[in-house]
């Protein structure tokens, strides 16, 4: 007998026939002997719903409010999944945050979870109960309630997984699985079977569109085994697991491309020390975060320093840049958001070699230009012309995933 925390996303809850369907996926792992936990997801679209109306009468809500606007989504979803449950015989009870309780920080609208109080919840199972949890929300210690962001549900789930030291977190969700690449890019995209915490973390934004990837860093941190499926198809799905369970460590898990970057550059910077640690500086104490920092080789005493951050934070950072630019005596600063960051990941990177020239490779033979390369110990990065994009993650993923010939794990070999 195994305790299981089945997470339901929107889409899963979206009407009440989906809630019966997600039902009977409780029900069945309930019939098999075990102990379910479920943790849900407003319905589809609720959300953003009352986000929009909030939206009409504050254009900037009050966060505290919003906060208590947007935990009704869940709480409506967890009574109406309790229901469906308790007509088809089975013992069910819905909980908000604050009843758990799960304890949050103050920070409204993305507040972070602090402490779970698992008594209530074990108590129920005890009794046999199914406790229906809502996702998404929690309290502070003073009694507020709060929200964790959005796409925050999955992070309830893993949290309330690892308090109750669940064998596995469930993710049902409306795609199957994590997949080498983007299936819309890349036809010949496959569902990954296992996948390390650190190799998600790596392609967050691939599997950022899967799952919040707080989520993944809780699961990480506290060894959490994370299923993520279909609720739609009764198929196994991906698994996020710990490094150790991975027998297959491939150079290359998969492919991903980010065009949510802009690339800076802060042209004929006079060659001295301090200079970079001024830029940069300034810019962290602005809390943006700096990636794929490129400075050129130094002529007549000058050098050209690029960097890039995300779009999100393009505009403060332009207008800091721009400033110490001036101070330092810098030409200009150009900013180019035409650019694209294509990854590769894989944990078999750690001890193969030949992988980042056989990506600089491939890009070459496309005749895609690299503005800069940002590279971990499982990942290198490539920031590209935004319009090559889908060309380079198809090549990569062709040439990496598809191709079968190529091995480069290898001490040696
Ligand atoms: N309902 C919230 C949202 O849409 C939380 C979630 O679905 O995970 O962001
Ligand atoms: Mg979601």
């Amino acid at each position: 007998m195994a305790l299981i925390v089945q997470k339901f996303g929107g889409t899963s809850v979206g009407s009440l026939e989906r809630i019966e369907n997600a039902a009977k996926k409780v029900a069945k792992a309930k019939e098999a002997g075990h102990d379910v936990v479920v943790v849900s997801s407003a319905m589809a679209g609720t959300t953003d719903r009352l986000i929009n109306m909030a939206k009409q009468i504050q254009p900037v809500p009050n966060p505290r409010e919003l906060d208590m606007l947007l935990a009704t989504g869940e709480q409506q979803a967890i009574a109406l999944f309790a229901m469906t449950l308790q007509k088809t015989g089975y013992k069910a009870v819905s909980l908000c945050g604050w009843q758990v309780p799960i304890i949050t920080d103050d920070v409204h609208t993305k507040a972070r979870i602090k402490e779970i109080h698992t008594k209530k919840i074990k108590e129920l199972l005890a009794k046999g109960y199914i406790p229906i949890v809502a996702g998404f929300q929690g309290v502070t210690k003073d009694g507020e309630i709060t929200t964790l962001g959005r796409g925050g549900s999955d992070t309830s789930a893993v949290a309330l997984a690892a308090a109750l030291k669940a064998d596995v977190c469930e993710i049902y969700t409306d795609v199957d699985g994590i997949y080498t690449a983007d299936p819309r890019i890349v036809p010949n995209a496959r569902k990954i079977k296992k996948i390390a915490y650190e190799e998600m973390l790596e392609l967050a934004s691939l599997g950022a569109k899967v799952m919040q990837i707080r989520s993944v860093e809780f699961g990480s941190k506290y060894g959490v085994r994370i299923h993520v499926r279909s609720s739609f198809k009764d198929e196994e799905g991906s698994w996020i697991v710990p490094e150790e369970e991975i027998m297959e460590k491939v150079a290359v898990r998969g492919v991903t491309s980010s065009d949510k970057e802009v690339q800076f550059t802060v042209v004929k910077v006079p060659d001295q020390p301090g200079i970079a640690a001024k830029i940069f500086k300034a810019l962290g104490d602005a809390h943006i975060a700096v990636d794929m920092i490129v400075q050129t080789v130094s002529v007549d005493g000058y050098t050209d320093m690029s960097f890039t951050v995300s779009e999100t934070d393009a505009p403060h950072a332009k207008e800091i840049v721009e400033k110490i630019a001036k101070d330092i005596g810098a030409e200009k600063v150009l900013m180019d958001p035409n650019v694209a960051k294509i990854s590769i990941v894989g944990l078999g990177m750690r001890s193969a070699y030949g992988v980042a020239g056989k990506m600089f490779e491939i890009l070459a033979k496309h005749n895609i230009n690299i503005k800069a390369i940002s590279t971990s110990e499982i990942r290198i990065s490539c920031l590209i012309d935004r319009k090559y994009t889908e060309l380079a993650v198809r090549a990569l993923h062709e040439a990496f995933i598809e191709d079968e010939s190529i091995n480069f794990v290898g001490n040696g070999t």
